[in-house]
């Protein structure tokens, strides 16, 4: 594991019984971002209304000195919105989301929303990446993980504090580079970055106890599920405009289980690469 700041990750969470559920998320309209491109949950989640945010402190300049803030208010909204492992919340409150976004977007950037990254694609929203994570580690931690679409590096970096080994692969050069700076900036240098087509896999590290995918394919291409190791779980959105995300686990040589969860919306799981 390769923690930030070991001696600051943890802090306190809201009494699970605060509530979980009720309302809808509405559309955030945010510029760049499209109903078919947000890496967002679209079922039903409480986003907390303003005045029901634990005094967030404004964003200035000085968004530095006040991100762990930010971030605590955003961990607790995860916590509220049913995140319960203390590993994953506190892995959320370690990585400064608002580094890995355009200077102009830092102030949103604890914002419960997915926010664009230029070349058509989106850093997910932090319930996403919380949720996808979680659902890999419900029955054991998994050791080696592989991420499929590394974008701007904001979910490797939170799988970094959680997991031993992380791969990561990208199809978009230019992201695969911005990932790379980002993620050297904060000294997660353990994190193996590829550019290359990730609906291959990458069997040069494989097998992977772990597998989450953060676009979304018609169906899951099976050199993923290959590439599982027999135990193994996979997280990947799957559908066209009607997504959801799936948990598959792998049960034999040529046996997998598949289990629907929520309804989401991602960017597309595309082939070949950018350059
Ligand atoms: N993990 C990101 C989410 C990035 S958005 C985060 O931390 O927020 C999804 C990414 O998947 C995009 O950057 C997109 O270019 C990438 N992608 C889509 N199809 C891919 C493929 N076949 N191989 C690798 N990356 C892919």
């Amino acid at each position: 594991m390769q923690g930030l700041n070991p001696k600051r990750v943890y802090m306190a969470v809201r009494d699970p019984k605060s509530g979980t559920g009720g309302g809808f998320q509405s559309s955030r309209g945010l510029q760049g971002i499209t109903t078919t491109n947000s890496n967002t949950r679209i079922s039903a989640t409480r986003l907390p209304r303003l005045q029901d945010r634990p005094s967030l402190v404004p964003v200035s300049e000085n968004l530095g000195l006040n991100s762990e803030r930010l971030r605590l208010a955003m961990v607790q909204r995860l916590h509220d919105q049913g995140i319960s492992d203390q590993r994953i919340l506190a892995a959320m409150q370690a990585v400064p989301r608002h580094t890995f976004v355009d200077e102009a977007l830092a102030s949103r950037a604890y914002d419960d929303a997915a926010l664009p990254i230029g070349h058509g694609q989106t850093i997910s929203q932090p319930w996403v990446v919380a949720r996808m994570i979680a659902a890999v580690c419900e029955n054991a931690m998994p050791n080696r993980v592989l991420e499929v679409g590394t974008g701007c590096g904001y979910q490797a970096a939170v799988m970094a504090q959680v997991f031993n080994q992380v791969y990561s692969i990208e199809r978009i050069r230019a992201l695969y580079d911005i990932a790379r700076e980002h993620l050297r900036a904060l000294h997660l240098t353990k994190v193996r970055l590829t550019f290359g087509d990730g609906m291959a896999g990458f069997p040069t590290a494989a097998p992977y106890d772990a597998i989450i995918v953060a676009a979304a394919g018609i169906r899951i291409p099976q050199a993923l599920l290959d590439q599982l190791s027999i135990g193994g779980i996979l997280i990947a959105p799957e559908g066209t405009s009607a997504q959801r995300l799936v948990k598959v686990h792998r049960t034999g040589q040529s046996s997998w289980e598949r289990f629907e969860l929520e309804a989401v919306r991602f960017v597309p799981l595309k082939s070949g690469l950018q350059t």
